[in-house]
């Protein structure tokens, strides 16, 4: 799911890589490919029209950041509209206060209804809700045993008509089914719908009246993944004809291009709640819209990386050391600075592990210790400038002094001192590389 589209957002970013500055061009350019790259991914015309409207308009309007790159900024954008489509805010169910939390299920035949319901099933039991299943799905011959058995699997209770008791309509199963869940003190009711292999009249009544029987907390819209435009058309015939509260995507493990999942919530205006990857009880879970743009970005952690730097980083800072750096003039005070900055990103051996190319300097860093940070602080301020600037004159007896001066031993002035010039020959190899500011593997 999703590689052809990733691959076509990753060479859309390509040309942005080394631009100082974003022209006209750029822009027009790298907006095109983004089109083209969800068109192909059969994401409806109009979301991709809006979509690539927005990033355009935000990227020509990219102040030049200290801490991100043109490229870097326009990749940014793109992520935050993503989730923007994708809903932006997680959206989980909302259980009543009274009584049993209703969830009805509906959506075409073979969208994944009947799995789903025991996937939710087995999601409730195991947070510790007493869910039972209803099987109001009598049009496909096979829906009843089948809930049966996925209910079996999941260790949930399923209420099923029982042959030849007035069991041909399904508002009255979901009816008894509810008085059955509230005399047994079931507190979540899932009501599995019949559905057809296209929208028809009769079965969007049926849905409805269904609805209007067991009044639902949630009316969830199951849509198989891998139906790619036809995906907004069926959305737009349930929201008219039985109104739902969410949407699930199922068989998101196929491979299909993704479209579905990025039309739907702004076609319908209703949130994507849950996934379903696979045929197993197991292969569900909620729907994260920052988690799944990421995906589709495959950035996966850089996206977090880019985000931390912009909170660390001053801007002004950061460019002058990174000139220092590329000068090789890179002083005590600087190494201070960075030793903040460094600090203020959080752990370091966490950071690098999301820096591809970085594994190289792990374990010089693994031991950086965010507490030594102040006494190195005390160290730097007992020197005088000449000394911070020119750390190679700090022989014998400044050392003496500046412990002294510092409050420490001489031998943590002359620790310091050597992790100094070990930094600082690190610091030249990563501007060299392309390092924290330049950050390898991303467009800059
Ligand atoms: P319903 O008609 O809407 O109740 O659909 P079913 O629950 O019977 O599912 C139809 C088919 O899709 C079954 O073969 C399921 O095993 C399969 N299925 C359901 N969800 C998924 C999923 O997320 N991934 C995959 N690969 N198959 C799924």
């Amino acid at each position: 799911m999703f590689d052809s589209l990733q691959d076509r957002l990753q060479s859309a970013f390509k040309n942005l890589r080394g631009k100082g500055r974003l022209t006209e061009a750029d822009i027009d350019a790298t907006a095109r490919e983004i089109r083209l790259a969800l068109l192909e991914a059969d994401v409806s015309v109009s979301v991709v029209r809006d979509f690539v409207a927005t990033v355009k308009e935000r990227s020509a309007g990219v102040e030049v950041s200290r801490a991100l790159n043109p490229g870097q900024q326009v990749v940014k954008i793109v992520n935050e509209e993503l989730i923007g489509i994708l809903g932006g805010e997680t959206r989980r169910i909302r259980f009543a206060k009274n009584g049993p939390t209703v969830i009805m299920l509906a959506g075409l035949q073979g969208a994944g209804k009947t799995t789903l319901a025991g996937k939710l099933g087995l999601w409730l039991k195991e947070q510790g809700k007493s869910p039972m299943l209803v099987a109001a799905d009598l049009q496909r011959p096979n829906a009843v045993t089948q809930l049966q058995v996925v209910g079996q699997q999941a260790g949930v209770t399923v209420f099923a008509p029982e042959p030849g008791n007035g069991t041909g309509d399904p508002v009255q199963v979901a009816r008894r089914a509810m008085e059955e869940a509230r005399r047994t003190l079931h507190d979540v009711v899932v009501v599995d719908t019949a559905g057809r292999l296209g929208i028809d009249a009769e079965l969007m009544r049926q849905a409805a009246d269904i609805r209007a029987a067991v009044d639902p907390d949630e009316v969830l819209f199951v849509i198989d993944a891998m139906i790619g435009q036809d995906a907004v058309q069926t959305a737009q015939a349930f929201a008219d004809g039985v109104d739902f509260t969410g949407v699930v995507l199922t068989k998101l493990d196929g491979d299909a291009r993704g479209g579905a999942a990025l039309s739907v919530r702004q076609v319908t205006g209703r949130p994507i709640m849950f996934a379903s990857t696979g045929e197993k009880l197991t292969d569900f879970d909620v729907f994260h819209p920052d988690r799944m743009a990421s995906r589709i970005l495959d950035m996966g952690d850089m996206l977090t990386l880019i985000e931390q730097a912009e909170k660390a980083m001053d801007a002004e800072e950061a460019t002058a050391a990174a000139e220092k750096l590329m000068g090789g003039k890179f002083t005590l005070t600087d190494f201070l600075a960075q030793m903040e900055a460094i600090a203020k990103m959080g752990s370091m051996t966490k950071l690098l592990g999301m820096m591809p190319g970085m594994g190289q300097y792990k374990e010089q860093l693994a031991n950086f210790d965010e507490r030594e940070i102040d006494k190195i602080k005390a160290i730097i301020y007992s020197m005088t400038p000449a000394e911070r600037d020119n750390p190679k004159m700090i022989d014998g007896s400044r050392r003496a002094r500046i412990s002294k001066g510092s409050g420490t031993e001489v031998k943590d002035v002359n620790q310091m001192v050597d992790r100094f010039f070990e930094a600082s020959k690190m610091m030249q190899q990563m501007a060299k590389g392309g390092g924290v500011p330049g950050m390898p593997g991303m467009p800059g």
